[in-house]
């Protein structure tokens, strides 16, 4: 039997209603989304729909909620297992395959928490939030866990995420008038996966729960200064030239492309965010006399017309 008095006498009665009311779906359980989860179900979030395909493996014990009593289990499963001894009334989903064989799942949910790597089902989840107006915090560590980061995307109230990953994770764009330096950066587009202590890694997903946690409760919480906050676990060069200390960070304020393939004004007169594949199909069925043969002359037209 879990006492809330502690959450109730921070939050208010009316702070925890609104949480135990709260619909929020976690997709990725691994180090970062399963803290995440938990830590929601500890503040009092009363329903949860978690999704991950894999299983604890020995490799995860180092960082990852659930300890070995739980090897060879689910992900998601072994989370939701965790859940219910915290919060024994929070109602729970469990999807056991890939998010994107169950996009139905994230109808009616309040908030998605992106736990995953991968930059392509980043990229998925990103149109699946915006054809739901879905609001969704992501987050990503940075090579060695010295650093991290946590992004609100609010679907067509700022970026959406792939507005987003072309400034952030491309190479910083000219934001504050001074260049942001990673070289953290994959070619395509990824974070490197590389080793993170635990400690590191939960400090990023910790940042990711508390915005969380304002965003559900809404007006009595105050509003984050900017919709991305950059975070150094160790000294790491944020913006070019300076040094961020450890255990600090920045907040960066990211716009929205206008001429974005995926959340721009031009498709959504449409009606409904496109995939790159549905404008691909719009642009090469246009009349014979002005085919458009590659996607950049697709997107140069978008921004002609
Ligand atoms: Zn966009």
């Amino acid at each position: 039997m879990t006492d809330w008095d502690r959450v109730r006498r921070l939050m208010g009665e009316d702070g925890l209603s609104r949480l135990a009311s709260a619909h929020v779906a976690v997709v990725g359980l691994g180090s970062g989304g399963g803290f995440v989860a938990l830590s929601l179900a500890m503040s009092g979030v009363g329903r949860f729909t978690l999704v991950d395909p894999d299983e604890l493996e020995a490799v995860n014990l180092t960082r990852h909620v659930a300890d070995s009593r739980y090897l060879g289990q689910n992900k998601a499963e072994a989370v939701a297992d965790l859940i219910r001894h915290r919060n024994p009334d929070a109602k729970l989903t469990v999807i056991k395959e890939d998010i994107l064989k169950h996009p139905e799942a994230l109808d009616g949910v309040d908030l998605l928490i992106v736990g995953v790597d991968g930059e392509g089902t980043k990229y998925r989840l990103n149109e699946l939030c915006l054809a739901r107006n879905l609001p969704a915090l992501y987050a990503g560590v940075y090579a060695r866990g010295e650093g991290g980061d946590v992004c609100v995307i609010k679907p067509y109230d700022g970026p959406c995420y792939a507005c987003w990953a072309a400034e952030l994770r491309d190479g910083m764009g000219d934001q504050t008038g001074e260049e942001l330096d990673y070289g953290l950066i994959q070619e395509n587009g990824a974070l490197k996966g590389e080793p993170a202590l635990w400690v590191h890694v939960t400090r990023v997903a910790s940042a990711q729960a508390d915005l969380a946690i304002g965003y559900l409760l809404g007006d009595s919480r105050p509003t984050p200064p900017a919709n991305t906050l950059v975070m150094a676990n160790a000294p790491l060069e944020i913006i070019a030239g300076q040094t961020t200390p450890a255990h600090s960070g920045v907040w960066v304020d990211i716009a929205r492309d206008p001429h974005c393939l995926v959340c721009g004004d031009r498709l959504r007169m449409a009606d409904e965010a496109m995939s790159l594949d549905d404008l691909a199909d719009m642009m090469f069925s246009a009349p014979p006399d002005d085919q458009a043969h590659d996607t950049d002359t697709a997107a140069r037209r978008l921004e002609d017309e």
